[in-house]
């Protein structure tokens, strides 16, 4: 099995579980590599309730070295989820400084002052055009992409979680962002998560994944679990699509730098 590399803790109010039985989850699951990437703190703080505060950098960091102790001969590699918000530039480097990450995360949840991926906020999705929402979407993640801050850019068709989906062919949306990615060297993740939302489906969407492939983006698949019993779910389906895709490999990331394993 791949490694599993974007993986939450209880310190973002909304994961459950010890480290230790995330560990066992994660051996009894044949994991090359375990990761621990919670939401980063975003300051001005409070900014919303969905994440760990700057505070509570230390405990996330005890927690590390709890799962490392019960590891055995697993490699823990460390991280964070990092949201790319407006000028939240001098904040990511100055994270990036905090501790030695093997990788950060870089994730679009915001749009604005707008989490459209918070089921609190359906309301909103009611009221707005969804064509804008992804035009406006898929700009942010390639502008994310371009900033080079982040290792592993996350759940890259998020936007769908509602399944809210412009009619027509979405490789218009997938084009334009796919030449960002390739051009900046991230790896990209196919995020199992999503087959257990709305949109019943992984993100990103198979043809997605396939010009990513044929880009020559590197992956790496993850659970995004937020319970010990989410670590790797799915994994052998995602390797199959992954396959289908054209990929016959995944990364591994140590102190941010990357190398192949084979799939
Ligand atoms: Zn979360
Ligand atoms: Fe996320
Ligand atoms: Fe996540
Ligand atoms: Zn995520």
């Amino acid at each position: 099995m791949p490694a599993d590399y974007h993986t939450h803790t209880p310190l973002c109010r909304h994961a459950t579980g010890e480290p230790e039985d995330y560990v066992v989850a994660a051996r009894a699951a044949g994991l090359s590599e375990y990761g621990i990437s919670d939401h980063a703190p975003v300051r001005p703080e409070p900014f919303d309730d969905w994440r760990m505060d700057e505070a509570e950098l230390p405990d996330y960091f005890d927690w590390i070295d709890r799962a490392r102790a019960a590891a055995g001969p697993l490699p823990i590699r460390a991280g964070l989820e990092c949201d790319w918000l407006q000028g939240c530039e001098s904040w990511i480097e100055d994270l990036a400084s905090r501790y030695p990450w093997d990788y950060l995360i870089g994730s679009v949840h915001y749009l604005g002052d707008w989490d459209f991926d918070n089921p609190k906020w359906l309301g909103r999705w009611a009221e707005s055009d969804v064509e804008a929402v992804w035009s406006r979407y898929w700009k942010t993640y390639a502008a994310m992409a371009r900033s080079r801050l982040f290792d592993i850019l996350g759940h890259p068709d998020l936007v769908k979680k509602f399944s809210h989906r412009p009619p027509g062919d979405l490789a218009r949306f997938y084009e334009p962002v796919i030449a960002a990615i390739a051009e900046s060297g991230a790896t990209i993740e196919l995020n199992t998560a999503g087959w257990h939302k709305p949109c019943a489906e992984a993100y990103p969407h198979p043809r997605f994944l396939e010009l990513a492939s044929q880009a020559g983006i590197p992956l790496v698949i993850s659970s995004d679990a937020h319970a010990p019993a989410e670590v790797a779910r799915d994994f052998e389906k995602a390797i199959g699509w992954a396959r289908s895709a054209g990929y016959r490999e995944t990364q591994l990331f140590e102190q941010r730098q990357r190398k192949p394993e084979a799939l």
